[in-house]
């Protein structure tokens, strides 16, 4: 590993562990299953979830586990040959959510949406067989602002995605380990380690993150004459003043929780 590389490396582990304590995402004899696509997030969040665990306080294990959608030309051989080669404990699993998304799906429905809820639905499934209580996704910096921009733009909500959040189900965690990590230093680790990336050959093809292409446009066209905006949007999430936004519900529970004058 050349110095460039191990400081890479360091940089992305020390942002990782700090995400780990700040939410505490990792505990104490936790099994966690970590989704693998064979796109460069996960693995990179594989790999450094393994080098954080060697050296850990707390004992927890990590299982790699991947969904094929049955989207034809997905193949998966590459992942599995090098989950084999690193030692990791591992689980492919095949599934047929493309034919229902292809027969199920209502017209003009979100593609996106629905393959999205079939594809995590597997992967709870999967983490409860395999007697995982943690989910980990390799959502990054940029999907976090990517998707607060997305909402405030296309759907009116203000909100991005929680670094931990227990499932609908009650019984799994979703963690995002990555959540202080640019898009840009993953791509670059990817690099360096010549992981064996696989196409996601998603039918949905260009038209299924068409606007969140656009929000990562956007950021990135910006971010050359604001140099700090991606951690400007990210501090944000993090730093909400309700008392200057216009939600009625935080407006009322506020007011609530002012003590009431003397005397009244
Ligand atoms: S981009 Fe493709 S693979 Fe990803 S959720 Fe949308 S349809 Fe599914």
């Amino acid at each position: 590993m050349s110095i460039t590389e191990a400081r890479l490396f360091r940089k992305i582990r020390k942002q990782v562990g700090k995400a780990i304590g700040d939410f505490q995402l990792i505990e104490e004899g936790d099994r966690i299953a970590v989704a693998v696509s064979g796109g460069k997030d996960s693995y990179t969040l594989l790999h450094v979830l393994d080098s954080l665990r060697r050296r850990a306080p707390v004992r927890y294990e990590l299982i790699a586990v991947n969904v094929h959608p049955g989207f034809p030309g997905y193949d998966t051989r590459a992942l599995a040959a090098h989950l084999q080669e690193h030692g990791f404990a591992h689980r492919m699993e095949q599934t047929d959510c493309y034919q229902i998304i292809e027969t199920k799906r209502r017209p003009g429905s979100s593609y996106c949406a629905f393959c999205a809820r079939l594809r995590r639905g597997v992967l709870y499934s999967v983490a409860d067989e395999l007697g995982c209580n943690k989910l980990a996704l390799g959502h990054h910096l940029d999907d976090f602002i990517e998707t607060l921009l997305l909402n405030q733009f296309f759907v009116g909500t203000l909100k991005a995605m929680s670094p931990r959040l227990l499932a609908d189900n009650g019984r799994h965690t979703v963690i995002r380990p990555l959540v202080y990590v640019e898009e840009q230093d993953i791509a670059a680790f990817s690099q360096q380690n010549n992981f064996p990336l696989i196409a996601c050959a998603c039918p949905a093809g260009s038209q299924g993150d068409r606007n969140r292409r656009r929000m990562k446009n956007l950021i990135q066209e910006l971010s050359v004459e604001i140099p700090h905006l991606r951690s400007s949007l990210l501090g944000a999430l993090g730093n909400i003043q309700p008392r200057h936004l216009l939600d009625r519900r935080l407006q009322d529970a506020l007011a609530a929780a002012q003590p009431s004058p003397e005397g009244s």
